[in-house]
């Protein structure tokens, strides 16, 4: 029943978009119930979901039935990915198959953008606006424990963050929107970055190296689409925040500096310790009691080292640790906090200090705006009740500095599935997805860009460049 529902789906759709079936009271479609038809009733119908018209819905079912055959290769490619995972800055096969595929699927590609990014341009038929899709592409340095027969090859490599996951569905994307390209009002702009989790120590890379080396030189996206697995979320939905959605990250390290002396008498010394036992308890109370208790702060020290001798006090104790925030002002207030309670508090001890710290991602803030214009389409795509309003993720993102230069919108793609036990956290040796994750992700990333595209070139701004 479920193979011969879509093809019903399909022909009804044909004769709604000739006009034979009437588009309302509108059917919603919903790929992943594996329906196109499902009634809109008094509960189900959004006020705020504008009319679908005939043409949109029966585009819908036509890039469907594409998703639909091309899922078995696009489960070949993530398994392949997954099988050959590659640390940050490392992504060279990752890097070589993305351009082989996109070249092959007649786009215009750039290699090499901070050691290993791919740029893959589309350009469609018709004139129009330029939107980008960023999917990153490596690894992390985990033991895959999971025991699958797409399982690791490489001992101690394994795409625990699901980025092997994020490329499989961004060239997805790239083939169902190449079969349309004639009819695409404007370009797309394939962005597939390396060194997401962070370059090796002593090197650069990521996000701001690909700017920086030109990713958005022409085509200047004018907007940008990029999503993350969730697997806290069931695959077939999609989690959103409306602004913020992934957290700032930034790495302090603390040197406190004292006076060795022998520990039988300390008053002719400065403890370093007991200076950093005070400075560590100080520095919760810019979390406590300086910062909006409505804004969330993580303010934690993971290292601390000082000290050789159990009868010689420590001369130097350095700390390490790092601040999350989900609001750019928040962010720029702390390291200011930072360096008054550090002053203080060594003051009063007779000590002194050096804080070296590195603000390493901004916060990821959603352009609340652009949010609300694609809501629409993907509860068009995954049905109502499958497109879940998420809380931020206290984990960063380098996607972020594409975010801060253009209007962005960075969402959830569910993954997990606690009917098969597919619940492991990102990060963990024994994350995986639920593949079917993929053709969700394809098709809801697919009617976002044609959407967008579609909405900008009917509503065109002195700003939208000559082709
Ligand atoms: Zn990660
Ligand atoms: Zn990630």
């Amino acid at each position: 029943m479920r193979v011969y529902l879509p093809r019903l789906g399909l022909i009804l759709l044909g004769m709604v978009a000739l006009g034979v079936l009437p588009a309302r009271p509108s059917p919603t479609c919903c790929f992943w119930s594996g329906c196109f038809f499902r009634p809109v009733t008094a509960s189900s119908a959004m006020p705020s979901s504008p009319p679908v018209s005939a043409a949109v819905l029966a585009r819908d079912a036509r890039y469907a039935a594409d998703i639909r055959d091309l899922t078995p290769k696009l489960i070949e490619i993530r398994r392949d990915l997954h099988q050959h995972p590659e640390l940050s800055n490392r992504e060279e096969r990752t890097a070589r198959i993305v351009a082989e595929r996109l070249r092959a699927l007649g786009l215009e590609v750039q290699t090499g953008i901070a050691h290993h990014g791919v740029i893959g341009v589309l350009r469609g038929g018709k004139p129009g606006r330029v939107i980008a899709i960023r999917a990153d592409m490596d690894a992390l340095p985990i033991e895959e424990i999971r025991d699958t027969p797409y399982k690791s090859r490489h001992a101690g490599v394994m795409h625990a963050c699901g980025h092997d996951v994020h490329t499989t569905v961004a060239l997805g994307v790239a083939e169902v929107l190449a079969r349309y390209r004639a009819e695409l009002p404007g370009t797309v702009k394939f962005i597939f970055q390396p060194a997401e989790e962070g370059p090796p120590r002593g090197e650069r890379g990521g996000a701001k190296m690909m700017l920086e080396e030109g990713a958005f030189d022409a085509p200047t996206p004018d907007a940008i689409f990029g999503l993350h697995c969730m697997p806290t979320i069931e695959v077939g939905s999609i989690g959103y925040c409306e602004t913020a959605a992934m957290a700032s990250a930034d790495r302090f390290l603390i040197t406190i500096h004292g006076k060795k002396v022998h520990g039988a008498y300390p008053h002719e010394g400065i403890d370093a310790i007991v200076t950093a036992a005070a400075v560590i308890e100080q520095l919760q109370t810019i979390r406590s009691r300086r910062i909006d208790t409505q804004s969330p702060l993580v303010l934690s020290i993971g290292s601390i080292h000082g000290g050789n001798r159990f009868n010689i006090l420590a001369d130097e104790v350095r700390m390490e640790g790092t601040v999350r925030t989900l609001d750019p002002d928040v962010h720029a207030r702390i390291e200011p906090l930072m360096r008054q309670i550090l002053k203080g508090v060594t003051e009063s001890h007779g000590a002194s200090y050096e804080l070296d710290y590195e603000r390493i991602v901004p916060v990821t803030v959603n352009h609340a705006p652009l949010v609300a214009q694609m809501l629409p389409t993907i509860r068009r795509i995954v049905g109502e009740g499958h497109l879940v309003p998420t809380r931020p993720q206290m984990g960063a993102e380098d996607f972020s500095y594409f975010a801060n230069r253009v209007p962005a919108f960075f969402y959830f793609l569910g993954v997990g599935n606690k009917t098969k036990g597919i619940t492991a956290m990102l990060h963990t040796p024994d994350f995986d997805v639920d593949e079917q994750c993929l053709p969700v992700g394809v098709a809801v990333m697919a009617a976002m860009a044609t959407d967008w595209l579609e909405s900008a070139a009917a509503a065109p701004s002195p700003a939208v460049p000559a082709k």
